[in-house]
């Protein structure tokens, strides 16, 4: 595997792939590798000649109060992985590099932005948009690899895609989970072992919702209710937002006629955490 921290090299070595005609696989990542985006780098090196996989925490992407400071670095340990994956390229630049003294542009997706976790972290979803973009004009590649553990920003990426007209495919994949439910998450080396059996019940929950539908259910509000139930037998879990939403524009729907994402957002003391299932009406897991 070959490490490259530079913008211009990294955009060289992509220009020369080009003209070969040979395509690129890009595997945006902050790093802190588990099995999930292992998924996502084994899918790539299906589709592609050459797979890069990208290693940058985002600043512009952390709030405030955020955990951009003390969000796990290992990079080591991620090269050892990625050279075990046959990543070719680990693409890992500095945030100096990335964002200059006098760097001023961003890209927001209106309205996609602004509900589920964007309405709990501002400027979130235009921190991911503007270094996604970055990194695809940085890297140039033919697919692009995302998780759906992360539903909304999967969706995002995608219209900013599609709006902007960039030649790229997004290709959003299945999230992978420890064998309790739990999605597996870089985060989720900040949990206890008591933390991440609390954190279990959220899937549950989203398991509940499934077993609903399946059976008929399809008022969102009694299917909510359900779940808010069954987590709140659990003290120690928090739910931020708890939300049942249309595939396409991410708003609130209140009874199930196609397919929906199914989205939690929910506090283990200090941590939060995220999970979603996407079901069609019949209750079988489709993608966003
Ligand atoms: P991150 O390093 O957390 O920014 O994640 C990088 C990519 O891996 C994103 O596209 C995530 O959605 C994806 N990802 C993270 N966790 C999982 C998981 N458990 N299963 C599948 N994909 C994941």
């Amino acid at each position: 595997v070959k490490i490259i921290r530079s913008i211009p090299k990294m955009q060289e070595y992509a220009r020369a792939l080009k003209k070969q005609k040979r395509s690129i696989g890009l595997v945006p990542t902050m790093g802190a590798l588990h099995a999930g985006h292992i998924s996502l780098i084994r899918q790539a090196r299906k589709d592609n000649a050459k797979v890069v996989v990208s290693i940058f925490v985002n600043p512009i992407q952390f709030g405030p109060q955020e955990d951009f400071k003390k969000y796990p670095r290992v990079f080591a340990q991620d090269a050892k992985i990625c050279r075990h994956e046959g990543v070719d390229i680990i693409f890992y630049p500095s945030v100096k590099d990335m964002y200059k003294n006098n760097y001023r542009t961003y890209v927001f997706v209106e309205k996609l932005s602004q509900n589920l976790c964007g309405a709990f972290r501002p400027g979130h979803f235009q921190g991911v948009a503007t270094a996604v973009n970055k990194l695809f004009n940085i890297a140039q590649p033919d697919r692009a690899y995302f998780g759906q553990k992360d539903a909304q920003q999967a969706v995002i990426i995608k219209k900013m895609a599609e709006d902007l007209n960039m030649p790229v495919e997004i290709k959003v994949m299945p999230t992978v989970r420890a064998n309790n439910g739990l999605a597996l998450s870089s985060r989720n080396a900040y949990l206890s072992e008591g933390a991440r059996q609390d954190a279990a019940l959220i899937y549950e929950a989203l398991d509940l919702a499934r077993s609903l539908i399946k059976k008929g259910d399809y008022k969102t509000a009694d299917i909510i209710g359900a779940m808010q139930k069954l987590i709140s037998k659990n003290k120690n879990i928090k739910i931020q937002y708890l939300l049942i939403v249309d595939l396409k524009d991410l708003k609130p729907i209140y009874r199930i006629k196609s397919g929906v994402l199914i989205a939690i957002a929910a506090f283990i003391g200090e941590l939060r955490l995220i999970d979603n299932i996407v079901v069609d009406r019949k209750g079988r897991f489709i993608s966003v």
